[in-house]
């Protein structure tokens, strides 16, 4: 079974003070683990027991609900862990940066957008930026619904549900999007991944990219 408990990318104490300690290692060590361990349960002597995390999300879709649903949540926090880093955030740099300016007209009015979509998300769930016919998008999802089902390329995501942030902002979500766009955002990690799903896509890419 390939299905484990990823090691977070860095201490537990890292993104302090913007996610405290006691948030990543509770979010971590038990809403992250149960939804690895749901899914090594629910995959165990099934067909998919020795599938990857991406194959079992995408096959799972509209044919075992709580398959999908742990094992989207998984894929999503693993995402979400590497999506971040101690002294990220800020101005995006690299081809992100360029594809940025291209998409929303400035780095001003995607962060604008992307407090927009993430604070109005209602309810548990996540806001994404996404790579869509060689644009950006930012987008959110409820629960545990991830783009990696749709023609979207996740790049960067951020966890909406309140374990996320609740103990450290209480009801202030919006200060918690604030400090993962001015502090968190790991850029290096957006450009290695738009830089790998760029040589999948070459041959359904637009000529404007
Ligand atoms: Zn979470």
């Amino acid at each position: 079974m390939n299905i484990t408990l990823p090691p977070m990318p860095y201490a537990l104490d890292a993104l302090e003070p913007h996610v405290s300690r006691r948030v990543l290692a509770a979010h971590h060590g038990r809403h992250h683990a149960a939804y690895v361990a749901k899914t090594r349960t629910l995959i165990r002597r099934t067909p998919l027991e020795s599938a990857s995390l991406e194959e079992i999300v995408r096959s799972s879709v509209g044919r075992d609900t709580a398959l999908v649903n742990a094992s989207a949540q998984a894929w999503n926090h693993e995402f979400y862990w590497r999506s971040m880093n101690p002294g990220g955030g800020g101005e995006a740099r690299g081809a992100i940066a360029q594809l940025i300016e291209e998409s929303f007209g400035s780095q001003r009015a995607f962060s604008q957008q992307f407090v927009t979509v993430a604070g109005d998300q209602f309810g548990s769930g996540w806001a994404w930026l996404v790579l869509q016919d060689g644009r950006l998008h930012i987008t959110a999802t409820s629960d545990a619904h991830t783009p990696l089902i749709t023609t979207q390329m996740p790049l960067l995501t951020i966890d909406l549900w309140e374990h996320a942030y609740y103990l450290d902002y209480q009801h202030r979500r919006l200060d918690y999007i604030a400090a993962f766009l001015g502090r968190l955002i790991d850029w290096d990690f957006v450009n290695q991944h738009l830089a790998r799903r760029s040589v999948r896509s070459t041959n359904v890419g637009s000529a404007g990219n």
